[in-house]
């Protein structure tokens, strides 16, 4: 049997707790259902809050008397409970879904395969300079719901994942930037990209005609798709090339935006924190979204030149070791993400640190990129085949290494001064560590003992 305004929260991590405390506050009964340990922070939390919770089990009839269910992105929606809910016409929202209707503030929304991180944090990054009274929330930072709970922000930047828009359905941005799609996540999506790609245009629901919609025109997947709908949104595409007729594109080393006749901006790449063609595109996306919510030139300016990268992105380890350069992206757990890497390097003499758990690569798109600007591979992973495979008749010095130690060092010695040591890994981290974070920090610290 249902109850009336009974909200159950499934997974008790950062969002949420969030969602349980915001839904307590809104007068609901509230309970919160974790299958795993619950971090003694958010119990603190709940417990703090008087908000009822369980962990290391899911009591299903309990579950199954929720008006509406609060689901985290980490639970598969075709999980056997998440099934039956859906089955017996329960709700099953995200935490975002849930805040947004206690919210009147201006939403900018981003999503895509790559570059979501940096493109939000910079996105907020301008609007907070500008003197914004504004959010940061998603998928980085603290729980959107909570912040809906505690502040009063009139702005949000959200970075918003494909498994949260999932279950997003009367949620509407008043920006949203879809960057790029390649393939990802498609285990969750009965291994069909169309199910993937439809997943990220679910940012785009309904939006209105005062709306604006900023996306990438150099990806083919976002222009076929584009071509197959009717979208009401005001459409700002951005290029990385020198393509005049879009609202942001790149010239002569110079990013420019033309929104109308009186109103443009430009600046020179060489001004920018952010370096590397993918990030010139994160760059434009953002300064659409500034001139969106009417931020001024020279503040948008100010802020590019200031923005401090993300760690474990294109993160240049701030000193060299007798004149190499060693730079961290151990966030690049997938091949899109080191093309971008490697076409950025200005060096021809990089040595490449990849390898670690394979997600069903092919490494060929890479193969122009690598026989231009690669010297050696380190390979560091537990299997390290596919690799040797890929690139053996490619480069002439290939080395397996098994720790981070051991990769550096080797790497450190194939390097003469002037070259780079770019720790890109196309893969993710757990085969040899706790995440990609921890991988990053590792690369950081070996460098260091050098
Ligand atoms: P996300 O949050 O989508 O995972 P991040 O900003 O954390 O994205 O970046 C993840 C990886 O992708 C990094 O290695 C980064 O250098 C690379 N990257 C950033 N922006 C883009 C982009 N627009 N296209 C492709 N790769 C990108």
């Amino acid at each position: 049997m249902k109850k009336d305004n009974f909200i159950v929260i499934l997974g008790a991590a950062e969002s949420g707790v969030g969602a349980a405390i915001l839904a307590k506050e809104k007068g609901f009964e509230v309970f919160v259902s974790d299958n795993g340990t619950i971090k003694e922070q958010y119990k603190t939390m709940l417990v703090e809050n008087g908000i009822d919770y369980e962990e290391g089990h899911h009591t299903e009839e309990k579950i199954l008397q929720a008006s509406e269910i609060i689901k985290s992105p980490g639970i598969r929606s075709d999980a056997p409970l998440i099934v039956k809910l859906m089955n017996q016409g329960t709700p099953v929202i995200s935490d975002l879904e849930f805040a947004a209707r206690y919210t009147k503030a201006k939403l900018i929304c981003i999503t895509g395969s790559n570059g979501k991180t940096t493109t939000t944090l910079l996105t907020y990054h301008i609007l907070k300079q500008a003197g914004l009274n504004v959010g940061l929330a998603g998928n980085v930072g603290k729980s959107f719901a909570l912040q809906v709970a505690h502040n009063n922000f009139d702005y949000y930047v959200l970075e918003i994942s494909n498994f949260q828009l999932d279950h997003m359905y009367d949620f509407k941005a008043d920006i949203a930037i879809l960057l790029n799609i390649t393939p990802d996540h498609l285990d969750r999506y009965e291994y069909k990209f169309q199910n993937y790609i439809n997943s990220k245009f679910r940012i785009l629901q309904n939006m209105q005609a005062e709306d604006t919609f900023i996306y990438c025109s150099d990806d083919q997947v976002l222009i076929d798709e584009i071509g197959k709908r009717i979208i009401s949104a005001d459409m700002k595409a951005f290029t990385v090339t020198d393509d005049e007729s879009k609202q942001a594109y790149l010239k002569d080393d110079t990013i420019y935006v033309n929104l109308t006749e009186k109103d443009g901006f430009s600046i020179s790449v060489g001004e920018l924190q952010l370096q590397g063609k993918h990030n010139y595109g994160n760059s434009m996306a953002a300064i659409l979204a500034a001139k969106a919510v009417d931020i001024k030139n020279d503040k948008i300016r100010e802020s590019l030149k200031s923005f401090e990268n993300v760690e474990h992105r294109l993160e240049k380890v701030p000193f060299q070791v007798n004149g190499v350069t060693f730079i961290n992206d151990s966030k690049a757990t997938n091949v899109n993400s080191v093309w971008y890497a490697l076409d950025s390097m200005k060096s021809k003499n990089v040595i490449w640190i990849a390898g670690g758990t394979d997600k069903g690569n092919d490494y060929s798109e890479l193969f122009d990129l690598v026989n231009a600007k690669v010297k050696a591979l380190v390979c560091l992973g537990v299997d390290n085949e596919k690799l040797k495979k890929s690139f053996g008749d490619k480069l002439d010095t290939i080395k397996e290494t098994r720790s981070m130690k051991d990769a550096v060092e080797t790497s450190f010695k194939l390097a003469s001064p002037g070259d780079v040591v770019l720790l890109s890994p196309a893969c993710a981290s757990f085969d040899l560590f706790k995440s990609y974070v921890d991988r990053g920090l590792q690369f950081k610290e070996e460098v260091r003992k050098l």
